[in-house]
């Protein structure tokens, strides 16, 4: 036995690189936003987390560039020795700030963020529980814990199901130390957390409760402020995060809450003491992005408007949109894994850019094309979308 392998075996991705239906690692030669070139030609681009599509914001092109000329470009080592930069401090301040919270602390990604933040929150004797479809960091990071303390305990419960929630929760050991971990909004499909239940259920049993809102952050709420605005539950959860390479047109991470509880993840998270810092340019993006989060609400408003919009236009024309709701996360859920892959290919060929999703990353028929919107998408880039997306999707019987 040879530990390669399983990787000479592995032919599924060949076998649909041949038959010209591979949808992933399409380079992207240049980006203007909402449109981009891919093997030289233009594409609409409807599968970018660029959420408020401030990565070709001039202004935050600028701050970024100021920051590597000031810092240079990289922090040469970790926050806890010399990666500390002023500039880091001063945008956790600030975000700490914008989610009501008394301390934030940065990683370098967002998987790192919850992948270092959910392994050091448990110990020998904790409980964590957990929505079967969160994001894979928080799942990797209660497997590290795992791993470090045999006895933690991991609980699943069915997708956004408060009625499981509260199933598993009554059956744990009441003296035991617990936290909910869940996803603000959820990845894949664009559904909210059912956040008003949860917080009852968290009260009810004694437990924590920690928020993911990657998807959310700059998207839900009046004033972007994500799922927390949304339902005015600021106070009643204890820990959010968020990732900076979507609304914020980074790269990186932040958890915020406690003051006690973010200087222990500070001294204990295995994923920030021996990890690089996040870079200059990448922190002072994030500055930027922030102030015009803060002072542009319009922008706020005009994705929300486009997500509605989209959301409505293709309900009304058949599709299948899953459980999605306010969020610029659209999914046209095609359920079989081959006529996904044959719609994204049509869509490709006529000039727009989708992410198929298929298995693991949906459960075994819910294959789908997760489609994702940008403030600075036009209405004439919505129109086109929408034409083309329904004539292929009639000439293929899937509406
Ligand atoms: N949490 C959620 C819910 C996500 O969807 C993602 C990435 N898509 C992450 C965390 C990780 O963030 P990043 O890709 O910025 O590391």
């Amino acid at each position: 036995m040879d530990i390669f392998d399983k990787c000479y075996e592995f032919t599924k991705a060949t076998e649909y690189r041949d038959k010209g239906l591979y949808p992933y690692f399409i380079p992207i030669a240049e980006n203007h936003g909402p449109r981009v070139l891919m093997k030289g030609r233009e594409m609409l681009m409807i599968g970018s987390n660029n959420y408020l599509g401030l990565t070709k914001d001039p202004r935050v092109q600028e701050a970024a560039i100021q920051a590597m000329e000031k810092f240079g470009t990289s922090c040469s080592g970790s926050r806890f020795l010399n990666g500390t930069l002023e500039l880091h401090e001063e945008a956790e301040r600030r975000l700490a700030k914008f989610v009501n919270k008394e301390a934030a602390l940065m990683f370098t990604t967002g998987y790192l963020t919850n992948f270092g933040s959910v392994s050091t929150l448990l110990d020998r004797r904790s409980v964590v529980i957990s929505d079967k479809t969160n994001h894979a960091c928080i799942n990797d990071g209660m497997l590290l814990a795992k791993g470090i303390f045999p006895t933690v305990t991991i609980k699943r419960y069915q997708h956004n199901d408060m009625d499981d929630l509260e199933r598993v929760i009554q059956k744990i050991d009441p003296d035991k130390p617990k936290i909910i971990v869940t996803d603000g909004v959820f990845s894949m499909e664009g559904d909210i957390v059912r956040l008003p239940r949860m917080i009852e259920i968290a009260k009810k049993y004694n437990a924590r409760l920690y928020v993911d809102d990657a998807h959310g952050m700059g998207v839900l709420g009046k004033r972007g402020r994500g799922t927390l605005e949304h339902f005015d539950a600021f106070e009643d959860v204890d820990l959010i995060t968020s990732t900076f390479s979507k609304s914020f047109a980074s790269l990186g991470g932040f958890i915020a809450g406690k003051k006690e509880v973010i200087d222990f993840i500070k001294h204990f998270s295995r994923a920030l003491i021996f990890a690089a810092a996040m870079p200059p340019a990448n922190t002072a993006a994030v500055l930027k992005s922030l102030e015009i989060i803060e002072t542009e609400p319009q922008l706020v408003h005009r994705l929300q408007q486009i997500s509605a919009r989209m959301r409505r236009e293709f309900q009304a024309m058949g599709f299948d949109t899953g459980e999605s709701e306010y969020t610029p996360i659209i999914p046209l859920v095609i359920r079989d894994f081959d006529k996904t892959l044959g719609f994204w290919k049509a869509l490709y060929d006529a000039g727009i850019y989708t992410n198929a999703v298929v298995p693991p990353g949906v459960p075994a028929d819910r294959s789908l094309l997760r489609t994702t919107y940008m403030a600075t998408h036009t209405d004439e880039d919505l129109d086109e979308i929408l034409d083309r997306v329904k004539k292929i999707g009639k000439q293929m019987g899937i509406i």
